[in-house]
């Protein structure tokens, strides 16, 4: 069973009643934020906020990252509020004429179409500071999501990269900066390396005029949710693409999941136990609507128990789900557990891509409580 933090186990012995709770380590993500930022060394970390963009772990997070990669207008504003110095890079595939007007004001802006570098030309205001999406044609194996190596509505492809350098040089107010790319998401730090050498390849093949050359290898650092203690090899990745970095190139990476995946909880407790044809359930309060993960990735999420007072019974294959009434409402299926009423159930990894994109309104449960630890 998965190790729980103390602070986040004396919340857990301390949860009143039956309201569920998410718990944010920031110890945690402060010691973990803080690592990542060593083993890459000047190779530029910006956060991916669509992994959460909870404000407590921004500022966490703000220690450690030289920026923060929004996709939206209001991501971008709550950075603002939250951290109002922090760089910001803004991307995402259909951007509003709204916030392609905000993007005067941020640091980077990732050009995703030639229609929209047209459009962001024709609006006028002050300089822009861009990076064309490059999707490049190469297979992405091994990957949980593909956003590129082929047909996909991320980014161009070489004609659509052409297109934007001829619109380029006619004016001075949108400079390109250089290339951004996030191709998949899930790959260890071999297989971003590689990525990373035909992104480069292809970067610098550009006829990109400035001196500096900037690229953008996006996210998608592998997280296991079956094995939680294998990691991410932060120090082989942060040393390899130094190695591949020429003089006068800036290299930039943006997480969002390998960042923030570790530092959450989600913390349940158990109402029934009762076994049907022949199978045991255990019924927790909340459920997917909190944390939606299990069912979007496919997988059993990692869970520790913290034993109530009723006797302890044998272990055995338990399925755990939640209050919703759907048979979609699944945390872990068949997994080895002692459950009894009355234990907590503390979901790990529970920090990226859990709270933020669950559909909380569903059955109109209590919404969780907050606790950062
Ligand atoms: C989602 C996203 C990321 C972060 O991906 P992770 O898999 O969470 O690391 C980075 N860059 C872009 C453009 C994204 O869309």
């Amino acid at each position: 069973m998965i190790a729980v933090p103390p602070a986040v186990l004396a919340v857990a012995e301390r949860l009143p009643g039956d309201r569920p709770a998410y718990v944010y380590d920031l110890a945690g993500l402060d010691a973990h934020a803080g690592a990542v930022r060593r083993a890459l060394g000047d190779v530029e970390l910006y956060y991916a906020v669509k992994a959460n963009p909870d404000a407590e772990i921004l500022r966490v997070l703000a220690r450690h990252v030289d920026g923060f990669e929004v996709s939206s207008g209001g991501e971008l504003a709550h950075v603002r509020a939250v951290a109002p110095e922090m760089p910001v890079a803004l991307g995402g595939p259909g951007k509003t004429a709204a916030e392609l007007a905000q993007a005067a004001g941020v640091a980077r802006l990732h050009v995703e179409s030639p229609n929209e570098l047209r459009r962001l030309l024709d609006l006028g205001g002050g300089p822009v500071q861009v990076l064309l999406r490059l999707n490049l044609d190469i297979p992405v194996a091994g990957a949980a999501l593909a956003m590129g190596g082929g047909a996909t509505p991320f980014g161009m492809d070489e004609h659509g990269m052409r297109e934007c350098l001829e619109l380029l040089p006619a004016q001075p107010r949108v400079r390109l900066r250089g290339v951004h790319a996030h191709l998949a998401s899930g790959l260890g730090a071999p297989e971003l390396l590689a990525l990373a050498g035909a992104v480069l390849g292809d970067a610098r093949g550009l006829g990109h005029t400035e001196a500096d050359l900037e690229v953008n290898l996006g996210g998608g650092m592998a997280v296991s949710y079956t094995e939680p203690a294998t990691r991410f090899d932060w120090p082989a990745y942060g040393s390899g693409l130094r190695a591949l970095r020429r003089p006068g190139e800036t290299l930039r990476v943006e997480p969002g999941r390998a960042m923030t995946a570790y530092c959450g909880w989600y913390l349940t407790r158990v109402i029934d136990v009762k076994r049907v044809h022949g199978q045991t359930f255990a019924v927790v309060t909340g459920g997917t609507h909190h944390l939606r993960t299990p069912v979007t990735k496919g997988h059993d999420q990692p869970f520790a128990v913290v034993p109530g007072p009723e006797n302890r019974p044998r272990e055995e294959p338990v399925t755990i789900v939640g209050q919703l009434c759907t048979p979609k409402d699944v945390f872990a299926r068949q997994v080895p557990a002692s459950l009894a009423p009355g234990d907590v159930v503390a979901f790990a990894m529970a920090g990226a891509y859990a709270w933020n994109i669950s559909h909380h309104d569903f059955l109109m449960h209590e919404k969780p409580a907050f606790h950062y630890v």
